[in-house]
């Protein structure tokens, strides 16, 4: 009998995930590549989460995407886990391995990261403070990503405050917390200005914090994308600061995803773009 090589499957696991820009981002690079694979969507509650990973790589899965509610709780069924995700609480990526054991990555920092150089090549993140809006999961991935590219103080400033705090004890001294009403004072001379908060995306209220004092030599990004254009970075762009939407964000944190698990390191570029922003 022939050895017939298996064809491999990846996908995302989350409910819902019926929203997920991820199948259509994956679908098109396996068919840019000529990839024999397939990237599914699948809906798995909590309950079955335990379950999907054993059987998975039993029928030819290579790996998964993570997304909510699951990102925090995977960490506790993966049998490795990166420092950068133990020290995020989340994960967003695994590799089944084929020693049987699951491997679980964030990609999210670096994601945001290449976004940032990619469409702002002359952002210096050494330049001066950062100012991160939200204390969730998203923004746990990014101030990690920014103390390792040498941002040297993060303003952090959620509407929870005590989620801001438990930043300020997990990534050190850095980090400084405010409170949303002292935006005046706290954007005052940062560089790099981020939302990870959700606020500002479809079906949820508007961002509404004073920029005034937003300095317009400043990066602004957002990391919602739908809308692609949010009424924060509209407001910064009028301020005359260089501004980054969150789509890239996505497409950056697939690509190392997709190369485990296909075996090519895909380009994000503007056909890329074009194709998830046409899904
Ligand atoms: P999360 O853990 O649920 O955190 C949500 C954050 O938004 C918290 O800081 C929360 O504040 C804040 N928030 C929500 N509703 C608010 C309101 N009405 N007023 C003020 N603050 C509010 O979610 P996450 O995973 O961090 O995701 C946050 C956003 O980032 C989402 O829009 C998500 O789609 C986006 N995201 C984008 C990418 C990308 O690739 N571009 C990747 C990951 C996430 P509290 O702590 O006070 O609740």
């Amino acid at each position: 009998m022939t050895d017939v090589p298996r064809i491999p499957l990846a996908g995302v696991i989350g409910s819902p995930v019926a929203h997920s820009r991820s199948p259509s981002l994956h679908g098109y690079w396996l068919r840019r590549y000529a990839i024999k694979g397939f990237y599914i969507p699948m809906d798995v509650g909590q309950a079955d989460l335990k379950e999907a990973l054993a059987v998975l790589p039993k029928l030819g899965f290579v790996g998964l995407n993570v997304t909510i509610p699951h990102k925090e709780t995977i960490l506790s069924l993966a049998d490795i886990v990166t420092d950068r995700a133990a020290l995020i609480g989340a994960a967003n990526t695994l590799i089944f391995r084929k020693d049987g054991r699951v491997f679980a990555d964030n990609t999210d920092g670096s994601g945001f990261i290449a976004n940032l150089r990619q469409h702002a090549p002359g952002w210096a993140p050494s330049a001066g403070p950062a100012v991160v809006f939200g204390a969730g999961g998203a923004a746990r991935a990014i101030v990690a990503a920014l103390i390792e590219v040498g941002v040297p103080e993060i303003r952090v400033a959620n509407r929870t405050r005590a989620r801001a705090e438990a930043l300020r004890s997990d990534f050190g001294a850095k980090i400084h917390v405010y409170d949303w009403v002292q935006s005046e004072m706290f954007l005052e001379g940062a560089t790099t200005v981020v939302n990870t908060t959700a606020l500002g995306m479809t079906g949820k209220p508007e961002f509404k914090v004073p920029m005034a004092s937003l300095n317009p030599k400043a990066l602004v990004t957002d990391l919602v994308y739908t809308p692609l254009r949010t009424a924060f970075l509209d407001q910064a762009e009028q301020a005359g600061c260089t501004v980054v939407d969150g789509l890239g964000m996505l497409l950056h944190q697939a690509a190392p995803g997709f190369e485990r698990w296909f075996g090519t390191r895909p380009d994000v570029d503007a056909a890329t773009r074009a194709a998830v922003l046409s899904s």
